[in-house]
């Protein structure tokens, strides 16, 4: 729900260095010895050689190409086989296994996204990435959920490009499938102003809920960006306002401690733990009961939404 600015993912990406080098040399590996058994088979065509040569050549800028190259590199990597639909889906899954991205859910990822500070869907906000998963061997084991912003199913060959990769819930990943959102995780400027979508309480259903207690009167609005010719609708897709419609009880929480936290309590807190109510991003982080910068979003689930209606509130400046 808000963008990250490109030039600190790739400070993370320079710390990976070793890992990142290490899945390109994989993936070359892999790639030429798929060309190798599949044409002592004869089981590739003249096209998809000539796809597989092209991709072990560039792969390594592949890996670590900038959104905006990724888009360059779309017309050189259309997949072989568009007028055979079972052959395209074939050769598909052959490149991607060889390019690993299925292991890399349980071994870089975590550790990466960690780095750049992503826990939560960065579409919903409203669920972790990591999902449990059943291994071919029945053992269960926790992976990172990915979506691939340039849809996989039409190119597999950016599946492990970093800047092609959103971290998202279960649920989203499963109803986005291959259609393309208007909303850009990794931005090629300095610094993010604010997230162009926003929380808010119905004023109407504040003053009901003060006269009634009940917190079903609350009525929680959504505002996004529409979305550019071409892209989804970021609501209609994924339902965000059904979504955040069952956190009333959230919604009234935040209401009672903008009522408890006033000035005077809070002088009594800061007399009692100057340590930790001096500290205004830490105090603030406990009125909130989540991180309130706009750069944490991404660190856990929900942050969105309670910062833009502690805001509201006056909770939180
Ligand atoms: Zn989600």
């Amino acid at each position: 729900m808000i963008a990250i600015p490109f030039d600190f993912v790739e400070r993370v990406i320079a710390k990976f260095d070793k890992d990142v080098k290490s899945q390109i040399e994989n993936g070359k590996s892999k790639l030429e010895a798929l060309k190798k058994t599949q044409i002592q088979k004869s089981t590739l065509n003249k096209d998809e050689v000539i796809y597989i040569d092209n991709l072990i050549k560039k792969l390594a800028k592949i890996v670590i190409a900038k959104p905006s190259e990724l888009k360059g590199y779309e017309a050189e990597f259309p997949l072989p086989n568009q007028t055979n639909e079972d052959r395209k889906i074939i050769f598909k899954d052959k490149i991607l296994g060889a390019m690993g991205y299925t292991g890399l859910r349980s071994s870089f990822y975590p550790k990466y996204f960690q780095k750049i500070g992503i826990k939560a869907c960065v579409y919903c906000n409203s669920q972790l990435t990591i999902v449990a998963e059943k291994e071919p061997t029945l053992k269960k084991i926790a992976k990172f959920q990915v979506d691939h912003f340039i849809p996989e199913a039409e190119y597999p060959c950016f599946s492990i490009s970093l800047f092609n990769l959103y971290p998202v819930c279960a649920s989203c990943n499963n109803i986005k499938r291959d259609n393309k959102i208007d909303f850009k995780l990794y931005l090629e400027l300095k610094d993010i102003s604010a997230s162009p979508f926003l929380f808010q309480l119905d004023d109407n259903s504040i003053s009901e809920y003060y006269l009634s207690r009940n917190p079903e009167d609350l009525v929680i609005n959504f505002s996004y960006p529409g979305p550019e010719t071409g892209y989804e609708d970021f609501e209609e897709t994924f339902a965000i306002k059904g979504i955040y419609n069952t956190l009333k009880d959230l919604a009234e929480e935040m209401i009672l401690k903008a009522e408890i936290y006033n000035p005077s309590y809070k002088q009594i807190l800061i007399d009692s733990f100057p340590d930790i109510f001096n500290n205004i991003n830490l105090s603030n982080r406990l009125f909130i009961g989540n991180y309130v910068d706009k750069d944490d979003i991404h660190k856990r689930p929900l942050a969105k939404f309670t910062q833009d209606i502690a805001k509201q509130l006056k909770l939180i400046k």
